[in-house]
């Protein structure tokens, strides 16, 4: 085994020795402790992470558009992962509302109608789709980065990948840049993945000494409806993406993805995660220019995690403030639920700020995400383990509907 293959296993033992530190300090009465002493460590990893989070997507969808070398290349690629994007998203939100149903119907959703006060919880507005497109394109090239903003990163990486490409011989030294950045990025990576461990492992200790209280609470069943979801969206979606489509057993699908999971489920941001997926991504023979460019993509606006996340949060708060939904209503949350997962980012906590928005469709005060507030952690960590999951899939898939033969462990053009 050498010190790559070694990182799953590394980074599990460090899961394992969090959560056992975590419940000490939690029937110790350390939590304080943990949350001064041990949580920093975590923060200075992710902090880490978040510095290469644009480089690696800005260079990595270049790269990917110019070893692809076409256009019309880029448009397939794009075009078939945007179409799995969606489907799994519309499928994750039947499955999650399915889940939440058969809950409620057991009635072990409360309904607290009466009980209910201001609950604490400030929505950011939701400014329309209108303006939410528009925000998509960047008149700022340096204020896009500053801030992080993901989609605009993307539209920049196309804008830039496309004109490199366009330019020919005169944009040689260009896409010479480029990949000279992205190989002093990809050394830079590999240090700060080697960090993981250490990472996992604080913030495993910090969210069990902080949360292990909430967990056994009476928030408990919500939180497992989102995991029932989440669990068998992976198990059947994602199996029968890996059998159908990609050409691989599920077992073998998941195991190579593991450290990209266990990755994302302590760091809860598939942005984060970026350069573990890809490694798992490519381990399991993805092509490299696809995974390039479908990953970095996916990070941003795939999130069936996400999706089943904001459905499960819907039934709940409605339930709880006594309202049934309707199949129509139902509806509205499938169509919403979708866009708002695309629209959320790939960083921790993003998918409860999205939520505002199909709460608003449905007229159910938004100040009512309070009730979930405490707990949005522990959904956030099984949402990000399945939307860095379903980048994985769509790698692979992508990468075998553009042709070509799998050599050993690489895909070869047709
Ligand atoms: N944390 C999730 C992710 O990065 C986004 C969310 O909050 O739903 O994938």
């Amino acid at each position: 085994m050498n010190g790559k293959n070694k990182l799953p296993l590394r980074i599990l033992t460090a899961l394992a020795a969090g959560v056992l530190v975590g419940v000490v300090c939690h029937f110790a009465g350390w939590s304080g402790w943990a949350a001064a002493y041990l949580k920093p460590l975590g923060d200075i990893f992710v902090n880490l992470l978040k510095l290469l989070v644009v480089p690696v997507v800005l260079l990595s969808m270049i790269d990917g558009i110019l070893s692809m070398g076409d256009l019309k290349q880029v448009g397939t690629v794009g075009v078939r992962a945007a179409a799995y994007f969606l489907a799994t998203t519309a499928i994750a939100c039947v499955i999650g509302l399915f889940f939440a149903s058969l809950f409620q119907n057991a009635g072990w959703f409360p309904d607290l109608q009466g009980q209910l006060g201001e609950a604490e919880y400030e929505p950011i507005p939701f400014e329309g789709f209108q303006s939410v497109l528009v925000n998509i394109f960047p008149s700022n090239l340096w204020s896009a980065f500053a801030s992080a903003n993901m989609l605009q990163v993307i539209v920049i990486a196309l804008l830039f990948g496309g004109s490199i490409l366009a330019a020919g011989e005169r944009g040689e030294l260009c896409r010479d840049m480029a990949g000279a950045l992205g190989a002093v990025m990809e050394k830079l990576m590999e240090f700060v993945i080697s960090l993981s461990p250490l990472g996992v492992f604080a913030y495993m200790a910090w969210i069990t000494a902080t949360q292990g209280a909430v967990i056994l609470g009476s928030l408990f069943l919500v939180v497992l409806c989102a995991y029932l979801g989440y669990g068998a969206h992976g198990l059947l979606v994602y199996s029968l993406s890996a059998r159908l489509f990609a050409g691989m057993s599920p077992a073998r699908f998941f195991r190579g993805s593991f450290a990209a999971m266990v990755f994302a489920f302590t760091s809860a941001s598939s942005a984060a995660a970026l350069p573990v997926s890809r490694q798992c991504a490519q381990a399991l023979g993805a092509r490299e220019e696809v995974a390039a460019f479908v990953l970095p993509l996916g990070a941003t606006i795939n999130m069936d995690g996400t999706a089943i996340y904001q459905c499960v949060a819907t039934v709940f708060i409605a339930s709880c403030a006594g309202i049934r939904l309707s199949l129509a209503q139902m509806a509205v949350v499938v169509a919403t639920a979708t866009l708002a997962a695309v629209g959320t980012a790939g960083v921790s906590g993003a998918g409860m700020i999205m939520l505002a928005m199909v709460l608003e469709a449905l007229g159910i005060p938004v100040a009512y995400i309070g009730l979930i507030v405490a707990v949005d952690r522990l959904f956030d960590m099984g949402r990000t383990c399945l939307n860095v999951s379903g980048d994985i899939a769509c790698a692979l898939c992508v990468s075998r509907w553009q042709g070509g033969k799998r050599r050993g462990l690489h895909w070869t053009r047709a």
